[in-house]
C-alpha cells in the first residue's frame, strides 16, 4: 500500500510526548513491512537541524491558499531508510521556533495558522509529488482537517483521489479550538461552520473536523475508545464521537524495540535481560548515584516520567509526598511542565535531597535510566489514552504502579487481583487509592520471590509494534 502519515511530531525529529513514539514507530515498522510510506511534518528548527535530515532536499515550492492571501513554503524531503519519505513543510515564520506548539508558558498565538496552513501544504505536496495515496493518516487536532481538505479539493477540482482517510485520537483533552475569525483561513465552504461541522460553541473545533470527515476514526487503546463516549473523558466531544462508534477502534500503540529494549539499549550503564538481571542491577546503582542517594541504599526507588500536567497525576502524588519522605524508598521524577507542580516537587527535593530526586526537563538519556534503575513506575494518570512508559517499564523489568483507566487500563493486570498473570499494582485515579497502591508495593517490593515473578512476568511480554502495526493494516484494508 501507499501510505502518507500526517503528525505534528514525529521521533526522531520532534517529541513532546507519545504522539512523536507512535508515530514513528508505526509508520518505521510499514516500511519494513514493504509498505511505501511518506511522513508529512513541520519544519522545525530541531527536526530541520537532526543529523538524519542534513541529506534533505528541497523537492518543491508551495503557494497555500489562506484566505484571500497566498503563503509561500517549501517542502523538502529525504529518506531515513528503505520505503520511508519524510516531507518537511518549511515557513520560517512558523515554524522556525524551538518549541512546537508554544513557549513553554503559553501556546502560541498563530496555531490555527500554523496547522491549517501544514495541512493545506500536505495537500498540496501530494498533488505535487503525485503521491497516489491508498491511506492518508493525520493525528491529531494538528493535523484533523486533513480529511476534510482532500475531500474539499476532489470537490473543488471534480476528482475521485480514491484514497481512504483515518484521523486517529491521541489525547481528546488537546481538541484545537480557535476563534471564529480563524474559519476563512480554512476556505472551507461557510455551511461547515455548523454544529454539523467545524463549529463548536461559537469558535472553530479542529478535531471534530477529524472525528466527522474521516473515513475510519481510531483512538490508542480499546478502552479510551469506549472512554471517550462519556462525558467523563469526552471533553465535550463524547457525542461526536458517538455518532462515529460503527467506524471507531481503539488499537494500542507498542513498544518500538529499536529504542526501547534492556538487551540493546546505548543510553543505560549496562545492559541486561529477564535471565540475568546483573545490569539492572548496575543501572540502579548509576541512578542512584546521579540522584545523590546513599549509593549503599537497599530499598526501592520509584520512579517517574512524564509531563507535567494534571492528566498525569502529579495532584495525585503531591499528596503522597509523605509516602515517599516517610517510607523507606527512594523517589525520582523527570519531567517539564506546568510551573506549579515544579515548584511544588522541587520544594519536597529541597527539604529531603536525601530521598527525593526531580529533574525538571525533558531529558532522553536520563529517561532510560529511570525506565532501567528503578524498581516501581508510578503512572496514576487521571486518564491515559495509551500510555507508553507502563509498557516500557514492563520491558524494563520495572513494576509499575498504575490508575485504571484508558490504555493502563488494557496493558497491566494487577498482581494480588490476579497472582497468575499480574505484572502491576493498579489502582483507581485518586490520593487515597494511590496510597493503598504504593503500600501494596512496598508489601511487594519485601516479598522477594512474587517482586521476581511479577517483574518476570512483565519483562516476558510482547508489545511489539508488529502487533501494532498489523492492527492498522487490517483496518487500512478493511476501509479500502
Ligand atoms: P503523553 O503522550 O501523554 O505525554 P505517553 O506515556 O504516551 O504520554 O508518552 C510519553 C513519552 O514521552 C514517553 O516516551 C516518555 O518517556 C517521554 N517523556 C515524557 N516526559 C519526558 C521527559 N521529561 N524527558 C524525557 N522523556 C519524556
Amino acid at each position: 500500500m501507499k501510505i502518507v502519515h500526517a503528525a505534528s511530531e514525529l521521533f526522531p525529529y520532534m517529541k513532546t510526548g507519545g504522539l512523536a513514539d507512535a508515530v514513528g514507530a508505526l509508520t518505521g515498522t510499514f516500511a519494513q513491512l514493504g509498505h511505501e510510506v511518506s511522513v508529512f511534518l513541520p519544519g522545525y528548527r530541531g527536526a530541520l537541524a537532526h543529523p538524519l535530515a542534513a541529506k534533505a532536499e528541497r523537492k518543491f515550492r508551495l503557494k497555500v491558499e489562506m484566505g484571500d492571501q497566498y503563503l509561500s513554503g517549501d517542502v523538502y524531503s529525504f529518506s531515513p531508510s528503505k520505503n520511508l519519505t519524510v516531507f518537511l513543510i518549511v515557513r520560517d515564520e512558523f515554524y522556525d521556533r524551538k518549541y512546537p506548539y508554544g513557549n513553554g508558558e503559553r501556546d502560541y498565538e498563530d496555531n490555527s495558522d500554523r496547522f491549517i496552513f501544514f495541512c493545506k501544504a500536505v495537500v498540496e505536496t501530494m498533488r505535487l509529488a503525485d503521491l497516489g495515496a491508498d491511506i492518508v493518516h493525520a493525528h491529531d487536532w494538528q493535523t484533523a482537517l486533513l480529511p476534510l481538505l482532500l475531500r474539499e479539493a476532489e470537490r473543488r477540482f471534480g476528482v475521485t483521489l480514491g484514497m481512504k482517510t483515518v484521523f486517529t485520537i491521541h489525547n481528546i483533552a488537546f481538541q484545537g479550538l480557535f476563534s471564529a475569525a480563524c474559519y476563512p483561513r480554512t476556505n472551507l465552504p461557510d455551511e461547515l461552520f455548523s454544529m454539523d461541522g467545524l463549529e463548536y460553541y461559537g469558535q472553530v473545533n479542529f478535531m471534530k473536523a477529524g472525528i466527522l470527515f474521516a473515513d475510519r476514526v481510531t483512538t490508542v487503546s480499546p478502552r479510551y475508545a469506549k472512554e471517550i463516549q462519556t462525558p467523563e473523558f469526552g471533553c465535550g466531544l463524547e457525542g461526536v464521537v458517538q455518532t462515529r462508534i460503527d467506524d471507531l477502534s481503539g488499537l494500542i500503540n507498542g513498544v518500538d524495540s529499536a529504542v526501547w529494549n534492556p538487551a540493546s539499549d546505548k543510553l543505560i550503564p549496562a545492559r541486561y535481560t529477564a535471565s540475568d538481571l546483573a545490569g539492572k542491577r548496575a543501572c540502579k546503582a548509576e541512578l542512584l548515584k546521579v540522584c545523590g542517594f546513599d549509593p549503599a541504599f537497599q530499598g526501592p526507588i520509584f520512579g517517574m516520567i512524564c509531563r507535567l500536567t494534571e492528566q498525569k497525576g502529579i495532584d495525585l502524588v503531591l499528596a503522597n509526598a509523605d509516602f515517599f519522605t516517610g517510607k523507606m524508598c527512594r523517589f525520582v521524577i523527570l519531567g517539564a511542565g506546568e510551573k506549579r507542580m515544579e515548584d511544588a516537587l522541587k520544594k519536597i527535593a529541597l527539604s529531603y535531597p536525601d530521598k527525593v530526586f526531580v529533574c525538571p526537563k525533558h531529558d532522553e538519556t536520563m529517561s532510560h535510566l529511570i525506565e532501567s534503575g528503578s524498581d516501581f513506575f508510578v503512572m496514576p494518570s487521571l486518564f491515559e489514552p495509551c500510555g507508553l512508559n507502563q509498557m516500557y517499564s514492563q520491558v524494563y523489568g520495572t513494576v509499575p504502579i498504575v490508575s485504571r483507566v484508558g490504555g493502563l487500563f488494557d496493558t497491566v493486570r494487577d498482581a494480588d487481583e490476579d497472582p497468575v498473570n499480574g505484572t502491576g499494582v493498579m489502582c483507581a485515579p485518586n490520593a487515597l487509592e494511590l496510597r493503598g497502591a504504593l503500600e501494596r508495593a512496598l508489601r511487594l517490593y519485601d516479598d522477594k520471590a512474587r517482586y521476581g515473578a511479577v517483574q518476570q512476568r512483565g519483562m516476558a511480554r510482547d508489545f511489539s509494534w508488529k502487533t501494532a502495526a498489523l492492527a492498522y493494516e487490517t483496518l487500512y484494508r478493511d476501509a479500502l
